[in-house]
């Protein structure tokens, strides 16, 4: 009646629902739910995305307890100060030089203000003996 009295016709055409499929980050968030629901196998209690391990396991908690099982193999290895440029290794004799005897670059970072703390060498390596790894073999 409103129309008919204002002379304007006004459409009131409702587009039909139309899916729209979902954007991309979408898309993944529904694979990701549908992989938290399937299960491993026909009648598995773990889905794909479930942690598959028994509570009772014997994996260590951290990495600080793996790298301590493993050291018990005897493959350790051994942190070897060396000069800024390459010169020489702070090693057995020359372990508790201060400068290095070809370039006298300092061994030790200077650390104003910080008396009485751990000494930090401008450089280290880490060496892997050969003769343990050998015997493993
Ligand atoms: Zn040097």
């Amino acid at each position: 009646m409103i129309d008919d009295a204002a002379g304007v016709e006004f459409s009131h055409q409702v587009e039909p629902n139309v899916e729209e499929s979902p954007n991309m980050g979408a898309s993944r968030f529904f694979k990701m739910l549908n992989s938290a629901q399937n299960p491993l196998w026909h009648r598995c209690e773990y889905s794909e995305l479930s942690e598959t391990s028994s509570p009772d396991n014997k994996i260590p908690l951290d990495y600080y307890r793996a790298k301590k099982l493993v050291s018990g193999l005897g493959l350790t290895s051994q942190k070897i100060n060396c000069c800024v440029n390459g010169c020489m290794l702070y090693y057995k004799a020359d372990k508790e030089m201060t400068e290095c005897k070809f370039c006298k670059e300092p061994h030790y970072k200077k650390r104003v203000g910080k008396k009485g703390k751990k000494k930090i060498p401008h450089k280290t390596m880490h060496y892997l003996p050969l003769i343990p790894r050998l015997q493993r073999l």
